[in-house]
């Protein structure tokens, strides 16, 4: 009971920070503490551990270079600092996946969360660190080059990032729950997470949501452009970058729950 109270309090302490230092907005900062009190009574504090590794090496690359990336408000529809629709995208199926674990005790949902963690983490970092790369983006499916921030733009930097993003949360896992997983299954996770950071890119690039702004033709996922509605040019209507990420984050773990729970 002790070490609930303490690791439950901490995350209150690091959801206030995580608002004052505008990492997350008020709703995400709620959220977090929400979810994250799940995780803990779910899959304990390693549990929560891992995914904090997530939100704060995430954070952190947000921050890196930050002038670089002002561009982005430009395209993008979110800021850095990231609202509740976010945290819910990349910690609800996580989330889940721990309860799962919780309640049912099978290593596949363990192994399941920790690939959703890591898709989450390698399509952040891939993100964060290809926008700054001095290579020009390209679609996956029909390799046209895009510019720099479009949703389903993919940079050799960027794709590295994603992979050692990924590769971090199967390692810290391996680690963490030591000697409970086995190695080849914490690298079979890291490797679906990178798969989900792949399918993240297609989804972006095929379904996703585009807009076109109406006054200056630019490209966005904003809703408003130049003081102006935009309008949708291409995808599927609502198919948000917060839906493509709950579905790829999504993918990942639900492939390594089945791979985990085949027998043999
Ligand atoms: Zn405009």
């Amino acid at each position: 009971m002790l070490t609930h109270g303490l690791v439950i309090g901490t995350l209150l302490l690091l959801s206030v920070l995580s608002f004052r230092l505008e990492a997350l907005t008020a709703g995400g900062a709620a959220l977090m503490f929400l979810m994250g009190t799940g995780i803990e009574l779910a899959a304990g504090w390693r549990g929560l551990l891992l995914i904090f590794l997530f939100f704060a090496t995430s954070s952190a690359a947000s921050r890196w270079k930050k002038e670089e990336k002002a561009f982005l408000a430009s395209i993008l529809d979110k800021t850095d600092r990231r609202d509740w629709l976010q945290v819910l995208a990349n910690g609800g199926p996580p989330l889940l996946f721990c309860i799962g674990y919780g309640s049912a005790g099978h290593l596949a949902f363990l192994y399941a969360y920790i690939a959703a963690v890591a898709a989450a983490n390698a399509d952040t970092w891939a993100s964060e660190w290809g926008v700054l790369s001095k290579g020009t983006p390209r679609l996956l499916l029909s390799f046209r080059p895009v510019p720099k921030g479009t949703s389903g733009g993919a940079t050799l930097a960027g794709t590295m990032a994603g992979l050692g993003g990924a590769a971090l949360i199967g390692l810290s896992a391996f680690l963490l729950w030591y000697p409970v997983l086995s190695p080849q299954g914490a690298a079979l996770a890291a490797l679906l997470g990178f798969a989900g950071m792949l399918l993240d890119s297609l989804f972006g690039e095929v379904v996703q949501e585009k807009n076109r702004c109406r006054i200056c033709g630019e490209e966005t996922e904003r809703k408003d452009h130049c003081g102006e509605k935009t309008v949708r040019v291409r995808g599927i209507p609502h198919f948000t970058n917060d839906v493509v990420n709950l579905l790829s984050v999504s993918a990942a773990g639900l492939l390594a729950l089945l791979v985990k729970m085949l027998p043999g």
